[in-house]
């Protein structure tokens, strides 16, 4: 078996452990506030590591994510491309997780995680309070527009300017492998987005391809966050195959995690 291959970071990016307690390789703005990672398909470059985030292994995931970033719990959601915000002010886990699709937490040392093979996963931090949110948007859930409803949540929490927020776009299918049915740019034209700004035709007769970082930018702006508060790894899962993606794998597939911490660093 050969060595995993992680792919070259994006500028602005490096692999690298996300914390001293677990060899766990994540992909990691320089510039992104907060203690924060986007975790492949595998934990370390050894032939023989464990693969990460494969059906089965999801709690296993979660302690070493917890171990990893030494964090008091890992909060996750039940994820349903909807656009409900959890708000959580204890670190102890609940029983079960939360139905949700965005998570903001200011406890200290207590995790955000968010699953996805191509829906797009967003980080927001506010770098004086600490507080963070993770975000999970596939194209129903940008349709209802759960990042700008998180970005809002956070700022909210911490009591941030939403000027103030910082944002990073995860690994998730970009507009080179999103092909949609026309009845998708639809639903969005119906919720009143400016769809001609993010759903591409590239060919006459082609079907239209959606860009969903895009989508999810125009909101992070629309919440008041600056240009150059947000980040993007650039990554498109349906390309890579370091990172699950449903489109090329099909049910069954595994999820990349994205994670971020509360707390300053
Ligand atoms: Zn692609």
């Amino acid at each position: 078996m050969t060595p995993f291959h992680f792919p070259d970071p994006p500028h602005g990016f490096r692999w690298q452990p996300l914390g001293p307690a677990e060899p766990l390789e994540a992909l990691v703005s320089i510039r992104f506030p907060t203690l924060h990672g986007f975790t492949c398909r595998v934990r370390t470059r050894q032939a023989d590591a464990p693969s990460l985030g494969v059906r089965d292994s999801l709690d296993a995931d979660l302690d070493l994510l917890g171990r990893a970033a030494e964090v008091q719990a890992v909060h996750t959601l039940r994820q349903v491309h909807g656009n409900d915000v959890q708000v959580l002010r204890t670190a102890a886990r609940p029983d079960t997780p939360p139905v949700g699709d965005a998570l903001v937490t200011s406890v200290p040392r207590t995790a955000v995680a968010i699953k996805a093979a191509d829906c797009v996963p967003v980080l927001l931090a506010d770098p004086a309070s600490g507080a963070v949110a993770g975000a999970h948007a596939g194209w129903r859930g940008t349709r209802v527009r759960v990042v700008e409803a998180a970005a809002r949540a956070l700022a909210a929490e911490s009591g941030a300017p939403p000027s103030r927020l910082r944002a990073v776009i995860g690994p998730a299918i970009r507009a080179c492998c999103f092909e949609v049915g026309p009845e998708v740019v639809s639903a969005f034209r119906e919720k009143g987005h400016d769809v001609d700004r993010f759903a591409l035709r590239p060919r006459a007769a082609g079907r239209p391809h959606l860009d969903l970082v895009l989508a999810n930018r125009l909101q992070l702006l629309a919440a008041g966050l600056p240009e150059d508060g947000i980040e993007d790894t650039t990554v498109c899962t349906r390309c890579q195959p370091a990172f699950h993606s449903y489109r090329r794998e099909g049910p069954g597939v595994g999820r990349n995690w994205s994670v971020v911490v509360a707390g300053r660093q």
